[in-house]
């Protein structure tokens, strides 16, 4: 055991590939008390909140295995469904894939 002060960083999961990242490395889906569904990017909204990666691969495996459904136990809209893409499109122009 290490002896000292260690900041701990909340570790989340992906739902998709199952990688435990940062919470901050990962994008938080949140279904409202009130029953909306949300992308939550600053982590700060209240609610049922699921983790996905910010990369294509993990938001088309969890839109085929409807494992946003299943962890957030709502069915997705249609509408939402465009709006995670559109999200997923932002972010992955936001960050550069050369950028590691
Ligand atoms: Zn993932």
């Amino acid at each position: 055991m290490m002896a000292g002060k260690t900041k701990k960083i909340p570790i989340r999961r992906c739902i998709a590939c199952g990688a435990q990242k940062p919470k901050k490395e990962l994008v938080r889906i949140v279904r409202t008390p009130e029953g909306a569904l949300l992308v939550d990017r600053k982590g700060k909204v209240s609610g049922r909140g699921a983790y996905l990666c910010p990369s294509e691969a993990c938001l088309k495996l969890a839109l085929k295995k409807k494992l946003i459904e299943r962890a957030l136990e709502v069915p997705l809209t249609p509408e939402f469904v465009e709006v995670l893409e559109t999200q997923w499109a932002d972010m992955l122009e936001e960050a550069p894939s050369d950028a590691r």
